[in-house]
């Protein structure tokens, strides 16, 4: 069954949770700032936002997010983590730190672009959007393998992956909240209406 209301949280420990809110807002879904495990207990949605990601988990551990996030999972909740968020939920990393939570069959690269650039922006094809989006990478990870079970939505020209599915669960590296566009938030709406 589609739900038609659904409730969405923005992970706000660190990182850039207030624009993902204001997209969230502007599609009139309603939504919160997380900053208490508690606060997860009516959510249909989470989003980890963009930031840094040794220090968004380093806070998540601190405050007992990651039983309780799962936990939710296993319940139906839909997850989106972008770019920091993608290193946080990844199965693996090719780096040593953070210790990811393993919530989708993937290993992610950090700060792929670093060494020839660190920011730019593209236009990609997304998964199910019809018009390209324009996408921002910011010192921003890859998806280097993924399981069978996981769905790419979105690759840079090279094939570089930059997007992926599983289930109710999707990583982006790049940054759509600041855009200006909120075509992949109204995909992450969609799935978590499933
Ligand atoms: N490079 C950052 C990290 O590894 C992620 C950058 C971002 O979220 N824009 O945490």
């Amino acid at each position: 069954m589609v739900k038609s209301q659904v409730k969405v949280g923005v992970l706000a420990l660190q990182g850039d949770f207030a624009e993902h809110l204001d997209v969230l807002k502007s599609l009139k879904v309603n939504c919160i700032l997380v900053k208490k495990t508690e606060e997860l207990s009516d959510l249909d949605g989470l989003i980890i936002p963009g930031g840094e990601s040794t220090t968004i988990k380093k806070l998540i551990d601190r405050y007992g997010f990651e039983p309780a996030i799962k936990s939710k999972i296993d319940s139906g909740m839909s997850l989106w983590g972008t770019c920091a968020g993608l290193i946080c939920i990844a199965e693996k990393l090719t780096e040593e730190d953070p210790d990811p939570m393993k919530f989708i069959s993937a290993e992610v690269s950090r700060n792929w672009f670093g060494r020839q650039v660190d920011s730019f922006e593209s236009n990609i094809k997304f998964e199910g959007i019809e018009e390209n989006i324009k996408a921002v990478f910011i010192r921003a990870p890859i998806v280097k393998k993924i399981s069978k079970n996981v769905k790419v939505l979105s690759t840079l020209e090279d094939g570089t992956i930059v997007a992926i599915q599983e289930n109710k669960i999707m990583g982006t590296s790049f940054h759509p909240e600041i855009t200006g566009s909120s075509k992949v938030h109204e995909y992450f709406i969609n799935l978590t209406k499933l």
